[in-house]
Order: C-alpha cells, then structure tokens, then sequence
C-alpha cells in the first residue's frame, strides 16, 4: 500500500480518541479550519449506524486543535425520512447525533439545492454533478459504516464520497441510465409531477402522465413528489459493475475538485449485507472488526473488505468474502480496481 493504512481493533475501541490523535489523519487541521464530517445517519430504524459517542471523540478532537465542525450528509433520492431536510433532522435527532456537540447541516434540499458541475471526461461520465455544500470546507472526512450492498457491493468510503455527495441529478445519473418510470395504473393524473419538472418533460394526457424522454434531465424530483407512488427510478438500468465504476467516477470528481483533501474513517461493525438506507438491514454477516482510517480513500476501503475477510463469519469461514458470499452475483472488488486506476497518484 503507498499510503499507511491505520487500524483498531473493535474490542479497543475505547481507545478511538488516542488513535485518532496518533494515527495522522487529522494532523493537517490546523485552527480555524472548517472541516465537514460527511456522515450516514441511517434511515429510520437502521440500527446499524456509526455509534454517535465516537463521532463525538471526533468532533472533539477536531476542535481541540481550534478548528470547528459539522457533520454533514445530503438528502436522498428514494422515498423516505432522508429525502427531505425537516425529517432527515428528525431521524438524525432519534439516532441521537443531534446532542454530540458538533452542529448537523444537510444539504440539497429541493429548492435549496446548490449543484456544481466538474469535467472529469472518463469512461461513462464527461462531468459529474456535485452538491455544493461539500466543497466549502477546507477537510472533508468520511466518516463511514462500512457494510454490504445490493448494488455496490460494499458501502464504503467510495460509495460515501460519491452517492453521498452528488446531487439528486448526479444521485440519479449514478444509478440510471434511463428516465423515470410511470405506474400507469397508480397515475390519478394529478400533475403534481409536471409542475415540479424542471425540464418541463411530463405532460398530462388522457388522465396519464408522461415523460418525454429527450427533456427529461433525471433530476429525480418527480419521483419525490408523486403523491400516489406512481413514480420509480429503474433500479436495474444499470448492472452491478458499471454501477460501482460510476461510483468511482464521481468519488474522483469530488476528490479532484477538493485537491485530494479528503481523508476516509471506516467502522467496521454491524456488518450487515445492506445500506443503511434500509429501515430493516439484514443482521450482521460477521463480528464487529474495527476502525480502519487513512488518507487514500481506495485503500482505506480495500484495506477494510481485507479485515472482514479474515474474520470468521456467522454464515461463512475465515478468508471468506462474507459480502460476496451472500450475493454471489455482485462483485465487491470492481470499485477498488477502478479506483486505483483513477486515484493514482493521490
Ligand atoms: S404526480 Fe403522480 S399521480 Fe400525479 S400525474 Fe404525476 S405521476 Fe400521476
Ligand atoms: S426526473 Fe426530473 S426532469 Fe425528468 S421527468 Fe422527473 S422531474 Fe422532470
């Protein structure tokens, strides 16, 4: 590995502020910086989230050096308490990250969404879009649950640094390479979702709305205003590896926009196969492994399938991908592979 890789095992996780102070990757915060704290706080009812009293050694840590704090992530492109900013509060408050002493920003929401464009010309993105809310700190670190994912694979800083950071268009354009679908037999035809488009690509007709595919911009929004669910994202338009490559590319555009500062903390517990977008995530594949901090935000999280391999899972061995065993269809390496190939050097 070019970078150091720093770890602690979970059993001594009561040791996080020291190794946060020894491993190095906060020594480039200087007094008066302001650094964003790119979280997850999972959906409502995910239990899976990253223990609110160690996001709170962080915050401290940060500024004991003089520099202030937020914790930040953005709002969501599914239906659900993190699409909106009033209820996204709501559940970061019952996750109990509302009294650790570091303020919560999220950004995007609908009308308040700033959205930056970055050029990054490679292979299934020309420029990616980015929440501006993100670029405004002098660090950026992720603070990361890493897990399993029905699509990823795994969700680790990658993904963080790219979903969580792309705008609802760049969120969509991720995922899709298609235009919304309409359930026509949910339609009422009320043309809420033609009023919200941006791009004036729905039209009401014969009670049915439709979108016109060469307008359409995939924001996303209709879909988060349909009142009777008749609105969905193709989830399926894109396949597993391509999805992950796409990750990548937009984890790049942040990190080239940002000059590289960005550092990655993965927790390695509750290592279930599913997002924390879930409200109901499978139990945990694996025993909680540790804390897994760098400043290569790839190896960080290579380094951290590393470490959930070697341990003995509920349903598989030692030295078993315990992620990839139980999807043996989505492939948990293909972000790392790109991701050296577009972050090198960092
Ligand atoms: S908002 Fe939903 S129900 Fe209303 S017209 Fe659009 S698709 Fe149909
Ligand atoms: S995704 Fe956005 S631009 Fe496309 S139809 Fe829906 S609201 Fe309009």
């Amino acid at each position: 590995m070019s970078e150091k890789i720093h770890f602690l095992p979970w059993e001594r996780k009561e040791e996080f502020r020291e190794f946060l102070k020894k491993c190095g990757v906060l020594d480039e915060i200087r007094k008066g910086y302001r650094v964003g704290l790119k979280i997850h706080f999972g959906e409502k009812g995910n239990p899976h989230h990253i223990p609110p009293y160690l996001v709170k050694i962080v915050g401290e840590v940060i500024k004991d050096k003089g520099a202030k704090c937020w914790l930040i992530d953005s709002n969501v492109l599914y239906r659900g308490m993190r699409a909106r900013t009033s209820t996204h509060l709501e559940v970061a408050k019952e996750h109990g990250f509302m009294d650790i002493g570091v303020p919560v920003k999220i950004a995007g929401d609908f009308a308040q969404e700033r959205e930056m464009e970055v050029i990054v010309n490679l292979k299934h993105f020309r420029k990616v879009y980015i929440l501006e809310d993100f670029l405004e700190f002098d660090y950026l670190i992720l603070l990361t649950h890493f897990k399993g994912h029905a699509l990823a694979g795994i969700g680790g800083s990658i993904k963080n640094l790219s979903m969580g950071c792309a705008s609802r268009k760049g969120k969509y354009k991720m995922h899709s390479k298609m235009i919304p679908q309409i359930k026509e037999e949910l339609c009422t035809g009320c043309g809420t979702c033609a009023k919200h488009c941006p791009g004036e690509a729905i039209k009401v007709k014969n009670g049915k709305a439709e979108i016109i595919e060469g307008k359409c911009l995939g924001c996303g929004e209709c879909i988060q205003v349909c009142p009777a669910k008749a609105i969905s994202i193709p989830w399926e338009s894109v396949k597993s590896e391509e999805f992950q490559e796409r990750l990548v590319e937009y984890a790049f555009g942040i990190w080239k926009e940002r000059k590289g500062s960005i550092f990655a903390i993965n927790f390695l517990h509750s290592l279930s196969p599913d997002c924390d977008c879930l409200s109901k995530p499978a139990p945990p594949l694996a025993p909680d492994v540790g804390i897994v901090a760098g400043k290569n935000i790839v190896e960080v999280d290579e380094f951290s399938l590393k470490k959930t391999i070697e341990v003995k899972g509920y349903h598989a061995p030692e030295g078993v991908d315990k992620f990839l065993h139980h999807r043996p269809n989505i492939p948990t390496h293909i972000q790392m592979e790109y991701g050296k190939k577009l972050f090198t050097p960092l």
